[in-house]
């Protein structure tokens, strides 16, 4: 796989923190598995990250500290699990995905968004959301601007935008200052893993169209 778009810094360190959504933090870890040299930057990150743990002065707890902490594990609710039949075939999927849905990503029940646009949401607790998104090629995602950060993982096929080409593999990390449109250029469906932290904006009419429907 030959990987040329990887995360920035700071998200790379949010995750070492564990500090990301539940679906970013799924993403991340997607990429990871596919990529020896965002392992490698986690590496480091995390040993920062000990460093400056390292050098904290430490507090005193309450007395009922470890209860609270307990009784809040108990409120934890369960997170229910896409309703997805279960196939035994190969993968092309990172293994924390494939996990996830357990199957893949042609045995998915992919729902249309519009055209030539389907989509699979992922139901993860949010803030944001976590979605597949299987665009057909020729095919452009409106013109979009993002409140909070949003993290793409390619899948399958590739895209083209303003920041370059984006095939199986790559991640675009984009914060709120962006605004893209990325464009399906081969002749087979790009398959994407997108996770938010705050809705999209979409841009343009088009995007105030779409809007209502994607509620990305
Ligand atoms: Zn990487």
């Amino acid at each position: 796989m030959n990987i040329s778009h990887h995360f920035d810094d700071a998200t790379l360190m949010a995750y070492a923190s564990g500090s990301l959504p539940q679906g970013m933090a799924l993403l991340v870890a997607c990429h990871l598995h596919w990529c020896p040299h965002c392992r490698q930057r986690l590496a480091e990150a995390e040993a920062i990250g000990g460093a400056l743990l390292a050098q904290i002065e430490p507090m005193s707890l309450k007395a009922d500290a470890l209860k609270s902490v307990m009784d809040r594990l108990d409120l934890e609710e369960e997170i229910p699990l896409p309703q997805i039949r279960p196939v035994q075939t190969a993968t092309d999927l990172p293994a924390p995905l494939h996990h996830y849905l357990q199957t893949n990503l042609d045995h998915l029940p992919w729902k249309r968004l519009g055209y030539g646009v389907h989509h699979i949401d992922l139901n993860l607790k949010g803030p944001g959301a976590t979605r597949l998104l299987k665009i057909a090629p020729g095919v452009s995602v409106p013109h979009h601007t993002h409140a909070g950060n949003e993290l793409t993982l390619i899948l399958r096929g590739s895209y083209t935008d303003e920041f370059g080409r984006f095939s199986a593999g790559d991640v675009a990390d984009l914060d709120g200052e962006v605004k893209h449109q990325p464009i399906v250029d081969t002749d087979q469906d790009c398959i994407c893993l997108i996770a938010t932290d705050a809705p999209l904006k979409f841009t343009g009419l088009m995007g105030r169209l779409v809007q209502p429907f994607i509620g990305l």
